[in-house]
Formats: structure tokens, C-alpha cells, sequence
């Protein structure tokens, strides 16, 4: 896997709290999820961001204040409905990228 799938995205930080946005922590969890199901598509790096700035577009951002010290624990905020969402904007993304990678088909 390359390195980006590790990468946090955005964040404010407020003193000693931080504001983040679940979503973007968590759609790096579904695209790995949802592309261990789907050999076929182009694994770069730009088709990889590209799906995840699509999926991230569909969503709607939930913001949280948390701690800096704090571990964010995905799986707490992962609700199901969260998740349902998040994987469907990821899926519906993989497609669309599928089918037309920004770049000539290898
Ligand atoms: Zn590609």
C-alpha cells in the first residue's frame, strides 16, 4: 500500500484541541476496504486521490473537538449509518474513476 493511505488529511488546530473531520479520517479506512474487493482497479496514486476527493465531495463533513493527546479511535466513531454512506460515496467513486482514469490506460 502506498504511503498516502496513512496520511491524515485536513485539521484546525485550537490551543491545545484539535477540530477534525471524521469523514476524511475515516474514508482512507473504507477506500482500503472497498478496494481489497475490487482487484481491477488502477492503484496509482492519482487514481487513489482522485476517488477519495470524489467520495469525500459526496459526503457531508462531521466535525469533532478532540483532545490532541487523544487516540482517535475510528471504530467509535464509525456508525453504521456512517459507514453504509461512506462506503457507497467510495464505491460510487471507484467507478467513475474505473472508467475514466485521469491518464492513458496501461
Ligand atoms: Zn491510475
Amino acid at each position: 500500500m502506498p504511503q498516502i493511505l496513512e496520511k491524515q488529511v485536513g485539521q484546525v488546530d485550537i490551543g491545545d484541541m484539535k477540530v477534525i473531520n471524521i469523514v476524511e479520517e475515516l474514508v482512507w479506512e473504507c477506500f482500503k476496504e472497498v478496494i481489497e474487493h475490487r482487484p481491477g482497479i488502477c492503484r496509482c496514486d492519482r487514481c487513489m486521490a482522485d476517488v477519495c476527493a470524489l467520495a469525500l465531495n459526496k459526503m457531508k463533513p462531521r466535525y469533532v473537538a478532540s483532545d490532541k493527546g487523544e487516540v482517535i479511535s475510528k471504530a467509535a466513531f464509525l456508525e453504521k449509518e456512517l459507514k453504509i454512506e461512506l462506503l457507497v460515496a467510495v464505491a460510487d467513486a471507484v467507478e467513475i474513476v474505473k472508467v475514466n482514469p485521469r491518464h492513458e490506460m496501461e
